[in-house]
């Protein structure tokens, strides 16, 4: 017998940011089945990016990241009620939609429709002596604490990554009055995310706050010297800098080793289709920085790690749950903050696109726009946010914009079209 789509067992792999989400959208959305949220984190389902921002900073406190109040998670009411399992996951039996914990009990529960949420883990990556454990790595709560003691005790710190939360991390460092030094192997800082322009005037401010930017490089070998301190050998001779803190700042591992067993997980994540399910198994959903979706904007898979992407991904797998039919269809946007500049960059600025600089950097808001093919493919905004729902409409709309006129910042954004 089927049961009402509101009726079903739900199991949500990963209580983060998107697992928790989801558990929230389900009951708001009338679920009444059960829902298991399973994550191996002690915290309540919460938001990561104060992480390399205000809690490092001690600007805010745990409590203050979390998704909803400590009350909902703890709801006893059998209707209304999480099965929280502090625990990995381990296997899941696709022939039985079965999922087994990797607790004392080995715990099994069975579901209708499985969501993964699982994230990733800190990338460590292939250098000499990387995966010694005293060198820090930044994705939980408690990678945070641990970096905020070592930094309130250290003069020196090593970031190996210079990448969003590697700079974000320089930049905290720099107010806390630790000087840092960061090895990129790009030749610029945050080149995934930043036309050239952009991340060549950061990686400016960022000199000017005494941060040391070793870009183009390659980070060979890292040694423990003395009790607290380390040094981190790069390039081709025998270059090295001393640091009191290592922190590896390499990106993300996607978290799929429990679905080894199945074909669900592909090498870059849970390969999902516009309505959040997999190929391979209809009742899978995926949602967060585990999720490479189909993206109708850019016609291609897109695998997002950003607030936004999971916040809206978890809603709209609750809602697929739930009977909605509309697609899922996510513009890329995200946002970073450093030394007093909120940067927020939506859509995808290709490293070929032509970049048209509205205003003049460091001087003002500033946005800079990316063009290819005659329309905008990604826009970067400094202290200029404002703009962002009408850079956002001229992407999805796909409008043909005039680089001349785009320029001229005389002529208003929405007048461009
Ligand atoms: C330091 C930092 C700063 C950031 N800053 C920004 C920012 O400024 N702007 C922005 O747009 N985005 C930012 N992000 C990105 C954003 O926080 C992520 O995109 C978001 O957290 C992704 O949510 P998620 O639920 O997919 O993963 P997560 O929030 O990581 O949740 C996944 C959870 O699953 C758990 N898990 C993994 N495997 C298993 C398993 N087998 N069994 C049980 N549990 C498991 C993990 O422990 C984790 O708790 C930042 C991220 C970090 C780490």
């Amino acid at each position: 017998m089927t049961l009402p789509a509101n009726q079903s067992r739900v199991a949500i792999v990963g209580a983060g940011h998107a697992g928790g989400r989801v558990a929230q959208h389900l009951r708001a959305l009338g679920h009444r089945g059960p829902i298991a949220l399973i994550g191996d984190e002690k915290h309540a389902p919460y938001e990561r990016p104060a992480l390399s921002k205000e809690l490092l900073l001690g600007e805010k406190t745990v409590a203050d990241l979390t998704l909803a109040p400590v009350g909902f998670w703890s709801e006893t009411h059998p209707d209304l009620r999480i099965d929280r399992h502090f625990a990995r996951a381990r296997r899941v039996l696709t022939d039985r939609t079965e999922l087994i914990l990797d607790d004392e009990n080995s715990t099994r529960i069975l579901f209708d429709q499985l969501v993964i949420a699982t994230g990733g883990t800190a990338r460590i990556p292939g250098i000499e002596g990387a995966d010694d454990r005293r060198i820090h790595t930044l994705r939980t709560i408690d990678d945070c604490l641990a970096l905020r003691e070592a930094l309130a005790h250290c003069r020196t710190i090593a970031i190996v990554g210079g990448g969003v939360i590697g700079m974000e991390v320089a930049a905290a460092a720099s107010k806390l009055g630790v000087k840092a030094t960061v090895f990129e192997a790009a030749d610029r800082i945050m080149s995934r995310v930043l036309p050239q322009a952009a991340s060549e005037w950061l990686a400016g401010v960022h000199r000017e706050n005494g941060v040391t930017i070793e870009a183009g490089v390659r980070v060979r070998r890292i040694e423990h010297e003395a009790p607290s301190s380390w040094r981190v050998y790069y390039g081709e001779g025998a270059d090295s800098v001393q640091a009191d803190v290592v922190l590896l700042a390499a990106g993300i591992q996607c978290a799929v080793d429990f679905l080894n067993e199945t074909s669900i997980a592909g090498p870059d994540g849970i390969l999902v289709d516009a309505f959040c399910r997999s190929p391979v198994a209809p009742w899978c959903y995926a949602a967060g920085d585990v999720a490479a979706t189909a993206n109708a904007f850019y016609g291609q898979t897109l695998r997002q790690e950003t607030w936004r992407n999971a916040e809206n991904q978890a809603r709209a797998v609750a809602e697929f749950i739930s009977g909605r039919t509309e697609p899922f269809n996510e513009l890329p946007w995200m946002w970073t903050d450093q030394y007093g500049f909120n940067i927020q960059v939506v859509g995808h600025p290709g490293v070929d696109d032509c970049t048209v600089t509205r205003g003049v950097l460091g001087a003002g808001p500033t946005t800079l726009v990316s063009i290819r093919e005659g329309r905008i493919s990604g826009a970067v905004m400094i202290n200029q946010g404002r703009e962002r729902r009408v850079l956002e409409r001229l992407i999805g709309e796909r409008v043909t914009v005039n680089a001349r006129r785009m320029a001229d910042t005389s002529i208003a954004l929405k007048e461009i079209a």
